[in-house]
């Protein structure tokens, strides 16, 4: 074992909140030691869209209205078992984390005006300045450690390696009609074509990894130290602090931590045997979240005496994906989150070829009702279903918009082709008769501009995700029934929501929720405050986050 090491702060796991409480602890002048099992930072937050749920972080709210318009809204999606200490801490903290990150790294973030809460019929759902993006941010400033940050997934690039935001797309796809958007366009390949004479991938970051690489540019700068290919093997409790063995594949150290442990492993999408205990059984075989978040967190925090809070409303939070295998036989999953779900032309049908939801909802509470209507009718299936003209306009998953031909997703099974409803029908083993209806009755709905069944395109968030180029129902038009598409979807998480119980200061509690001295918990290895509700874009990253930095002044004061 080689030479022991003293701490005030171990942090485990460097993806966005293991930085940020890192970031924070060393702020407050703490001697931090991160470690990250893999080679690189960011986890499940390098591959996400870095948008931070932040209520009333940024608003001058002398009167408190905004908070407790934030408060009912929180109130009421997270129902029973809401805690209202968390909520508080959320609306004290999220501004000082704010005012921490613009002050003290190099995080830059804004309030997006129009970005609507998904639960809009709620009292306090708000149209926007609730979310907050991160800047972009020029990989090349990094150096070598640009290596460092782990990638986007491979399907949300362009271009080999082309990061592209929401802000990029209309640019890109106008670039032949509009001489400005040709121009930005223009721009943009061409910065990715000098990067990819010396890169793997492009530097031009954006989203999740963005944010990531801003929060690991500031632990450079700090000279915050970091054991990567590293996990802590061995704990015990020592007197105020803990005495840990840090693993490496080349050796072992001792580390003797001064003050706390804060466990950042990002919940426990990779572990199999956690999946089997608390997912339900259609979400099990998929994930979107980085596969080395093996619940190795919540495991050391139970060996420790932690008890992990394991009834939530939903135990993950999810995304519909789809998926195609890759030309070496690996598989792609790709997540419909808003380019075409919310777009006019497209319903969703279960195995009994019915309708079951509004497609055009939020990511999570689609999947929701994938799994409702699993539970009450049986049905093992879930299929997005459009038109040739549809898919040209938008594209549908990993069909970009556009293309020429369809014939290689038709091809390799990811799109099912018909150009008649019975003949989709016969594909897809659905009944045609049904299907037939289901389909007649959409484009009854989709003439009239109103949706007779589920409300699509009525609420502001659908709205927001439409086309709002197509009136007066943004989310609605009749499909060409002699050129249908469908591709298959599948519920997936895109992190967990179970984990290890805690505080308002993010400590781990035991099972009498007594707090265990210097264990603290953040990002998925907390169990999330939402309880498995969904409130709006950024509820695992601005909670984790707010909390990492709550933890680490809690552990200062300490
Ligand atoms: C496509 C997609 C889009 C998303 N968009 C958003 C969004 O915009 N806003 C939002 O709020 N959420 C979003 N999410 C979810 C969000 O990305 C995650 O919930 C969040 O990143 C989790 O952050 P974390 O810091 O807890 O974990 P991570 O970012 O996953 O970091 C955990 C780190 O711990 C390391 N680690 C794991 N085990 C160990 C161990 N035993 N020892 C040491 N290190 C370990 C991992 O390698 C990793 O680096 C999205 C997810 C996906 C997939």
């Amino acid at each position: 074992m080689g030479e022991g090491q003293n701490v005030d702060v171990l942090v485990l796991g460097a993806g966005a909140a293991g930085m940020t409480a890192a970031l924070a602890a060393h702020a407050r002048g703490l001697k931090v030691l991160l470690v990250e099992s893999s080679n690189q930072v960011g986890g499940t937050s390098s591959t996400s869209a870095g948008t931070l749920w932040l209520p009333c972080a940024a608003q001058d709210d002398a009167k408190g209205t905004c908070r407790d318009q934030a408060r009912a809204y929180l109130e009421a999606s997270i129902g029973r078992g809401a805690e209202a200490a968390k909520i508080d801490a959320l609306l004290d903290s999220g501004p000082q984390l704010l005012r921490f990150l613009h002050s003290a790294t190099r995080v830059r973030l804004s309030a997006v005006a129009a970005h609507p809460d998904y639960l809009q019929s709620l009292p306090g759902a708000t149209l926007g300045g609730r979310a907050f993006a991160p800047a972009e941010f020029d990989g090349r400033l990094l150096g070598p450690a640009f290596a460092r940050i782990r990638p986007p997934l491979a399907e949300f690039m362009v271009l080999g390696g082309m990061m592209v935001s929401k802000a990029d797309i209309p640019d890109l796809l106008n670039a032949t009609r509009e001489p400005r958007s040709f121009l930005r366009a223009a721009r943009l390949v061409l910065r990715h074509a000098m990067d990819r004479l010396t890169r793997k991938r492009g530097t031009r970051l954006v989203m999740g990894n963005a944010l990531v690489a801003q929060l690991f540019a500031t632990v450079l700068d700090k000279r915050i130290e970091i054991a990567f290919e590293s996990t802590v093997t061995r704990v015990q409790r020592d007197g105020t602090g803990f005495s840990c063995v840090v693993g490496h594949a080349q050796g072992e150290r001792a580390v003797r931590i001064g003050k706390a442990l804060v466990l950042a492993t990002g919940g426990f999408s990779g572990n199999a045997q956690m999946r089997e205990r608390w997912l339900p059984a259609p979400a099990i075989a998929h994930s979107v979240a980085h596969g080395g978040n093996s619940g190795g967190g919540i495991d050391l925090g139970m060996a420790l005496g932690g008890a992990v809070e394991d009834k939530h409303k939903s135990p993950a939070f999810w995304m519909p994906v789809s998926t195609m295998k890759r030309a070496d036989g690996s598989v792609a999953t790709f997540p419909h989150i808003m380019l075409d779900r919310a777009k006019p032309g497209l319903l969703a049908v279960n195995s009994a070829a019915l309708r079951f939801a509004n497609e055009a909802d939020s990511y999570h509470h689609l999947c929701e009702a994938m799994l409702d209507n699993a539970r009450q009718t049986g049905s093992a299936q879930f299929y997005l279903i459009a038109d040739a003209a549809f898919i040209k306009s938008y594209g549908i998953g990993m069909v970009r918009p556009g293309l020429k031909s369809l014939s290689k997703f038709v091809a390799s099974g990811y799109l099912t082709h018909a150009t008649s409803p019975a003949g989709l029908a016969a594909q897809l083993g659905l009944d045609p008769g049904v299907l037939q209806g289901t389909l007649a009755r959409y484009n009854t709905s989709a003439a009239s501009a109103v949706d007779l069944d589920f409300n699509r395109g009525e609420s502001a968030l659908n709205r927001h995700n439409g086309d709002p180029l197509h009136t007066p129902n943004p989310c609605l038009r009749p499909l060409d029934t002699t050129a249908l598409y469908a591709v298959r979807i599948h519920v997936a998480d895109l992190g967990t929501s179970l984990g290890l119980s805690t505080d308002a200061d993010a400590r781990v509690l035991d099972s009498a929720g007594t707090p265990v001295p210097g264990l603290y918990a953040c990002g998925n290895d907390m169990a999330s405050m939402m309880r498995g509700a969904y409130p709006g874009p950024g509820t695992t990253l601005g909670p984790g986050m707010t909390f990492a930095w709550r933890a680490a002044r809690h552990i200062a004061s300490a």
